[in-house]
């Protein structure tokens, strides 16, 4: 099976196209987060009532969602304007825009910005029967305001040279205090960790989260504020273990296979590796609503492998069978802990981190 019972049925399907999976391996670069000059600012409204049109705002990387779009375009004649931005910055342009806003869609990474942008009133319901058929239950939002397109693991990967699988076990265990000076984490400025902290809190409650993520700090981590500057420091000695999104290691392994350093499905005998998404929703103030449906629509079904192999992400929708690299990996039990409880618990896992003096 791959990641659940229900991927174990539905992933003997094979329909990637190796072509556009070839293109979209070349193309990625980054995941979410940077700046990057936008390649396609948004136009005039004058221009977009005369054409197919549908505006993306897209905190996921140009590189990574170029080959979907153009694909998306070439079969429905939809053109997509998009524009890249950080997070935070596109959820501030959203508000700030208001009702005058050019984007019908948001593209985010981690279930914590799509929480947000919902809580905030940046996205609408929509109704649709194949975004519901196609993405499962916990990885949409309950009034189906967003919806993941990609899911990652965040697990616990080890150097090769200096660990053996056997000494692993849980997120939990890292607290043990024979990993001392052997960690490295994220700080806790990143979603990431404040998403992962969420999830202890909803498998403990806090005061048992607090203390595990207290036995984290007591074991002097070093602190990188890059998942890949991670995995090379991994690589390089400077620390033991560590927990990173799984994503990370497949690009780095799809360049060099003999990298000294594996992954650790964690928690496979209690409630199972702790997956996020990225994913998004059609925004409050959209104009083009039926398009941005049909893109999430597309890109749910059709555009699932372009969206989720170039970034070596599992796709969302179970019946799409994932790139041949992470099948590799095996298969794991997933956390079945919904998606929007992260961002539910955003702000009681960032006080607990700030608490236990966590970076
Ligand atoms: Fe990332």
């Amino acid at each position: 099976m791959w990641r659940s019972d229900i991927l174990s049925v539905r992933a003997a399907i094979p329909i990637r196209s190796a072509l556009l999976l070839v293109g979209a391996a070349l193309l990625f670069t980054a995941c979410g987060g940077s700046a990057d000059t936008p390649p396609g600012e948004a136009e005039s409204t004058s221009t977009r009532d005369s054409e197919q049109v549908v505006y993306v705002y897209s905190g996921r990387h140009y590189g990574l969602m170029e080959p979907a779009f153009i694909q998306f375009t070439q079969e429905t004649g939809i053109k997509v304007r998009f524009t890249f931005g950080k997070e935070a910055e596109l959820h501030e342009r959203l508000l700030a825009e208001g009702r005058f806003t050019p984007a019908d869609l948001l593209f985010t990474v981690d279930a914590g910005n799509l929480w947000l942008a919902a809580r905030d009133g940046l996205l609408q319901p929509i109704e649709s029967e194949i975004l519901t058929s196609n993405i499962p239950v916990h990885l949409r939002d309950p009034e189906n305001q967003w919806f993941a397109l990609s899911v990652r693991a965040r697990t616990i990967m080890y150097s090769t040279e200096r660990v053996d699988p056997d000494e692993l076990s849980t997120y939990e265990d890292l607290a043990d205090p024979r990993w001392q000076g052997r960690l490295c984490l994220r700080p806790s400025t990143k979603v990431y960790t404040q998403s992962i902290v969420a999830s202890l809190i909803a498998a403990h409650g806090e005061t048992e989260a607090e203390s595990i993520v207290a036995g984290w700090v007591a074991n002097e981590p070093v602190y990188i504020d890059s998942d890949t500057r991670i995995l090379k420091a991994l690589e390089a000695g400077e620390c033991d273990v560590a927990i990173a999104n799984t994503y990370y290691l497949g690009r780095i392994l799809n360049e060099n296979p003999d990298f000294a350093v594996k992954l650790f499905w964690a928690n496979q005998d209690d409630r199972g590796v702790h997956v996020n998404i990225s994913g998004g929703g059609v925004t409050t103030h959209a104009r083009n609503v039926e398009n941005a449906i049909r893109l999430l629509e597309w890109l749910s079904g059709p555009g699932q492998n372009l969206f989720a192999d170039g970034n070596f992400e599992y796709p969302a929708n179970p019946d799409i069978e994932p790139h041949p690299l992470l099948s590799s990996w095996g298969s794991f039990k997933e956390d079945s802990v919904f998606a929007n409880e992260f961002g539910r618990l955003q702000a009681d896992a960032l006080r607990l981190l700030d608490r236990t003096g966590h970076e």
